[in-house]
């Protein structure tokens, strides 16, 4: 649990959950549930005008493409899965730390993190695992808080959590935001990224269904059309939902 001075007399709490590479191409596909997250607590020392949004979808749904879109409306996003991996770029206390643990052999040619490498070990391993974790969620927790911190009182704050109804985190939001898409939509868009139809099914089957998380859900995004409808419907639920919630 971390304080969060959020501006002046105010603050918030903040928690980094367990992170388990959950983004990672190389992970097994028998690799335990995993998430990373940061979940801020309803301390009612927010500010009134500050939005919390929980955004989730299945993989493939579309949830980073529209972190983006909210980003651009001016939303300060916080994803946690791409700070583990900043953390580790090279140059990078994080990457010599995970170094000195795991030795040379978890660099690649070019000095940066061979994840497959690494990857090998920690999931064959659980300790090499833990260890790792002590090595990471720590950087990404001070990261995390760094940006909320920095977020204005009256900001609207998005959190992207691939898994925020598995790990039953709805609660610490003001609005949970699901976006959907059709399985063979997301099939489709996940071998585009470069995953084979096995893995993509493997890791769509061990996430939540669709109506586990409508069911937490105050706004759905269906994304199984173009972006441009995309973009439409979160305009929407900006001007519908956003902003009535920080004035
Ligand atoms: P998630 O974060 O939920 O796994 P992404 O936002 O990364 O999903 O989207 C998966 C892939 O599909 C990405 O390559 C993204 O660019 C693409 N994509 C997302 N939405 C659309 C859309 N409406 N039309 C076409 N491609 C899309």
């Amino acid at each position: 649990m971390v304080g969060l001075p959020l501006s002046a007399g105010k603050f918030a709490v903040a928690e980094v959950m367990s992170c388990d590479w959950c983004d990672w191409s190389d992970a097994p596909e028998d690799a335990p549930p995993c998430y990373l997250s940061v979940t801020f607590e309803p301390s009612g020392r927010y500010s009134a005008h500050m939005v919390r949004i929980g955004l989730t979808g299945g993989i493939g749904s579309g949830k980073s493409t529209v972190a983006g879109l909210l980003a651009a409306r001016g939303a300060v996003v916080i994803d946690a899965d791409r700070i583990a991996r900043e953390v580790v770029e090279p140059g990078t206390p994080g990457l010599a730390a995970v170094i000195e643990a795991f030795g040379d052999g978890v660099l690649a040619a070019d000095g940066a993190l061979d994840r497959p490498a690494l990857a090998g070990i920690v999931f064959a391993d659980p300790e090499a695992r833990a260890r790792l974790d002590g090595i990471v969620h720590p950087l990404v927790r001070e990261r995390a808080v760094e940006l909320a911190a920095a977020a204005a009182a009256d900001a609207v704050l998005v959190n992207d959590v691939p898994l925020l109804v598995e790990t039953g985190q709805a609660g610490s939001y003001d609005l949970v935001l699901v976006v959907e898409a059709d399985l063979d939509v997301r099939l489709a868009r996940l071998v585009e990224r470069g995953m084979t139809e096995d893995d993509a099914r493997a890791r769509i089957a061990a996430q939540a269904t669709d109506e586990q998380r409508r069911a937490v859900a105050d706004v759905v995004l269906d994304n199984s059309g173009t972006l441009e409808r995309l973009e439409e419907q979160v305009d929407r639920f900006w001007t519908e939902r956003v902003e009535p919630a920080r004035s």
